[in-house]
């Protein structure tokens, strides 16, 4: 069992990957992008969108 993966591998699965409030898509891109509303959902078109940095 892995507990503290490979930090590189964390960052890229986790920090540039946010999370469609509406319809839980997973979405890529650059987080200073999401903050000024620039990224919307491709799936539902949704601005709300929140980042997914927690591994649980
Ligand atoms: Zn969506």
């Amino acid at each position: 069992m892995v507990k503290k993966a490979i930090p590189e591998a964390m960052q890229r699965l986790f920090f540039r990957v946010f999370v469609c409030r509406v319809c839980k898509a997973k979405i890529r891109a650059d987080p200073a992008k999401v903050k000024k509303g620039k990224v919307k959902c491709r799936r539902c078109g949704s601005h709300a969108l929140r980042p997914k940095r927690r591994p649980l």
